[in-house]
Order: structure tokens, then sequence, then C-alpha cells
């Protein structure tokens, strides 16, 4: 599903955010992504979500090596890829409905096949009855969620996201990552990048762990494994 080949990203200025990254991640895997900040997580994800270019080394999507797709085809990849960031980046004067609907507006849907995805969508992550809210009438953890139904209502294979839990006290954290294993469960490769140590070793997931830039380990979580 993902790959990343000897990936090194320097930022203008010299500075190295990545140093020669490989990984492997299975269709169908879940994985976390962590380490210290600064460490290199979010340039990680950029390198697969096409917003930054590796210096050296290479990434592939479903075998597509990124450094053959062009400026134009960055669209047909972003589309197979479902973004969660922490800040949940919604458009707070739309309805929940047009928050989860933009990215189908942006394919070309409309009329029943997008409110049936949108309503669908809306159910995995438990808001069918606040699809006419406005953002600001939820709950930090249920403005999360209709993130995570807006990054996965086109239903791409891949999710990522960029410390889904940031904002959020231990128990909504712990329901956010349970709507990712219900996505991961039906099929759906999850890519988590979190600093949050306590919830990692709750889940018990692969980890990836990044270090100055350089991926220092990767296996199951070790610590805190009685908690
Ligand atoms: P993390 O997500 O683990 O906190 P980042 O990937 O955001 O780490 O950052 C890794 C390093 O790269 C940091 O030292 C950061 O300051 C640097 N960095 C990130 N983005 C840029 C940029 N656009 N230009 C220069 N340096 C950057
Ligand atoms: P329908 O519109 O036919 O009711 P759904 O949207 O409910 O279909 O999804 C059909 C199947 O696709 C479900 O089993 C769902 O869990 C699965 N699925 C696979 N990948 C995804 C994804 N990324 N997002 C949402 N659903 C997905």
């Amino acid at each position: 599903m993902l790959r990343f080949e000897q990936v090194t990203k320097s930022y203008s200025g010299g500075f190295v955010a990545l140093d020669r990254v490989s990984f492997h991640l299975e269709k169908g895997e879940m994985a976390f992504l962590t380490g210290h900040s600064g460490a290199g997580k979010s340039t990680l994800l950029k390198l697969i979500s096409l917003i930054e270019r590796p210096t050296t080394g290479k990434v592939f999507i479903n075998g597509v090596d990124l450094s053959r797709v062009s400026k134009g085809q960055v669209p047909y990849v972003r589309r197979d890829i479902g973004m969660i960031f922490q800040n949940h980046k919604l458009l707070m004067n739309h309805s929940v409905f047009d928050n989860v609907a933009l990215p189908l507006v942006i394919e070309g849907f409309s009329g029943k096949d997008m409110t049936k995805r949108v309503h669908a969508a809306l159910d995995k992550v438990g808001l069918l009855d606040k699809v006419r809210c406005l953002p600001h009438m939820l709950s930090g953890g249920e403005q999360q969620r209709v993130g995570i139904a807006r990054a996965v209502v086109n239903r791409p294979p891949l999710l990522l996201a960029d410390e889904p839990t940031g904002n959020l006290d231990p128990d909504l954290s712990k329901d956010i990552m349970n709507v990712f294993e219900a996505f991961n469960q039906v099929g759906v490769s999850v890519l988590i990048a979190s600093h949050d140590l306590s919830l990692l070793a709750r889940m018990r997931y692969r980890t990836l762990t990044l270090k100055n830039g350089r991926m220092i380990n990767d296996g199951l979580t070790s610590y805190g494994a009685d908690e």
C-alpha cells in the first residue's frame, strides 16, 4: 500500500527533517508514527500526500512511484488518501452535511449519490443525527469525527491522521481510535502520527518511531504494557 525507500528530506537551508527512512505499510494494516516534536512525523505525512517531495529516495502508493506523478496528477493521487488533522479544519459557517460533502462536490458528485455517501460516512462515525448542525454546535470530539467523515467520504484505501487526538481528553481519544479501528477492520490502511504515549500503549499497534529524522524503531509498542 505504502512504501518508503531510503527517503531523505532536506528543507531549504539544508535542515535534514528525514534521513534515509525506509518502511512498508501493507494494505489493510494500521500503524502509529511517533517521536518527539520536530522528529519528522508531519514531514513524512506531507511526502505521502504530495505536499512536499523527497530530496532523495522514493515513496510508492499502491505501486505508484510518487516521483513520477506530475503536478496535474496530484489531485488524483490525493483522492486515494483521506487526511485527518488535529485542528480538523472544518468550515465553521457551513453545516456538517456541507463539510462532509465537500470532497464529493470537488469530484463532481451531486444529488442522491452525494447525499447517500455523506449519510453513509456520518453513520460510520456515529453522527447521522447531527447532519444539519453547524460545527460550533458540536463538541470537540464530535467535530473531530466530522473531520474523519469528510476524510472517508470518497472511500480512500489509505487514511493518514496527524495528531488526531491532540486536543481531546483520554476517553474521547479512545473513541476516535475506535473509529479508526472500525475503518481498518473493513480493509482501510491507517497511519496515525501521535506523540500520545499513553494512548499508543493502550492500543498496541505497530509503531514506527522517528528521532531527529531517523527511523529508530519499528515494532509493537512496549511502554506501559500494563496500563
Ligand atoms: P514533527 O511533526 O515530528 O513535529 P516536522 O516534520 O513538523 O516534525 O518537522 C521536522 C523538522 O523539520 C523540524 O525541525 C522543523 O522545524 C523542520 N521543518 C518542518 N517544515 C519545515 C519547512 N517548511 N522548512 C524548514 N524546516 C522545516
Ligand atoms: P453504500 O453506499 O453502498 O451503503 P457504504 O458507503 O456503506 O456503501 O460502504 C460500503 C462498504 O465499503 C462498507 O463495508 C464500508 O465499510 C466499506 N469501506 C471500505 N473502505 C471504506 C472507506 N475508506 N470509507 C468508508 N467505507 C469504506
